[in-house]
């Protein structure tokens, strides 16, 4: 198979309606194939985890056989939820596939999984998607990956199951930084709404994602929170971490997961940007904002990206030379973003109407 096929929505419904084409063609060649790999990004999020584990559920109530191959586990608290538990960790994939199902994912290097190749279907949200799958559905408007595997579900005749709803719910509520971001639509409300018809109870979610925090995170937050740097006036937050800091509260990488949403919490912080500096692996650079402050902008300069409220990127080798520089984008990114005042009122209600 050798066409590509490339569609970009900005506006899909939850009902079945104004769907991309490849939608279709997406649907016609899962239902012709048999034996599926999924992938996401390394280090996955929910959204990774949830799109991935949504998708192989829908997948096998087809009878079709699914492998689900990512090159980093997930965070601990995740394996709370059905199936994350089967999600293999390798560097490669070794094996045969009939296609390869990538979700949540802007480039196939991203996965950090060597080994995919033959048919690739590419479903993605994310700005600055490379369009590497000989089918690419790309839908930017989309609030999460999740959003976009509940429709190919729905196109596939597949009923919500509660573990299939579970993982829908469990990609929106964290892609949305728990309904923060600034790209939730009604849309992303109606797929909720049927999740929770399917059984997801939204507390018990809240609180096995948001309040499942060790001791020894609790520690690393308020050593992370005692060393931030408040830059431009207090608008710009920074956070940075290092091996001692984590050996020291007794913590992981993974342990630092959604510390970086805290110091959003104060009122004039618009910004803000955490460094993950490791003695084994390259500094990685998170950064989240508020309204129309874009740091994807931002991470697009660095060679990563994300959407406006959430991004990041990698930098190799020291960070003191490249700082200054990505202070100085930030600030950028804080005065233009400040220059539209937020309302109540969502940018054009009838956009999604
Ligand atoms: P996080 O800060 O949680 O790692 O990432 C925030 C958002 O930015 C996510 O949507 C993530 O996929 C995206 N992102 C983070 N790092 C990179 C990167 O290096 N490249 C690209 N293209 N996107 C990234
Ligand atoms: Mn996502």
């Amino acid at each position: 198979m050798t066409v590509q096929e490339t569609t970009s929505t900005k506006s899909n419904q939850a009902d079945g309606g104004g769907h991309p084409e490849v939608l279709g063609r997406i649907r016609d060649e899962i239902l012709a194939r048999k034996r599926f790999l999924l992938t996401s990004h390394s280090r996955p999020d929910g959204d990774s985890i949830g799109s991935q584990l949504a998708m192989a559920y829908a997948l096998e109530t087809l009878n079709k056989e699914v492998r689900i191959v990512n090159s980093d586990a997930a965070p601990e608290h995740y394996f709370e939820f059905p199936g994350v538990d089967r999600i293999e960790i390798a560097p490669k994939f070794e094996g045969t596939a009939d296609a390869t199902i990538v979700l949540e994912c802007s480039d196939l290097t991203r996965t950090g999984v060597s080994g995919i190749d033959g048919f690739i279907i590419n479903i993605d949200h994310h700005g600055g998607n490379r369009m590497y799958g000989a089918l690419n559905w790309f839908d930017e408007s989309a609030a999460a990956c999740g959003e976009m595997v509940f429709d190919l579900i729905r196109a596939l005749g597949v009923s919500l199951t509660l573990e299939i709803a579970t993982h829908i719910y469990l990609a929106i509520l964290t892609d949305t930084g728990s309904f923060h971001h600034s790209n939730i639509t009604p849309r992303t409300f109606d797929i909720c709404r049927q999740t929770v018809e399917a059984g997801v109870s939204p507390a018990t979610m809240a609180r096995r994602v948001f309040d499942s925090n060790s001791f020894g995170k609790l520690k690393l937050i308020g050593a992370l929170l005692d060393a931030m740097e408040l830059l431009h006036d207090g608008r710009l937050a920074v956070l940075r971490m290092d091996d001692a800091m984590l050996a020291a509260c007794g913590c992981t990488h993974n342990d630092t997961e959604g510390v970086i949403n805290l110091p959003l919490t104060a009122r004039e912080i618009q910004a803000v940007v955490f460094f993950k500096v490791s003695s084994t692996r390259d500094v990685r650079v998170s950064m989240r904002s508020k309204y129309d402050v874009d740091v994807r902008l931002v991470a697009n300069e660095f060679g990563g990206g994300g959407h406006k409220n959430a991004a990041g990127f990698t930098v190799s080798g020291g960070l003191a030379e490249v700082r200054p520089r990505i202070i100085a984008r930030l600030e950028h990114a804080i005065d233009r973003g400040l220059q539209t005042r937020p309302t109540l009122v969502s940018s054009d209600p009838r956009e999604s109407a």
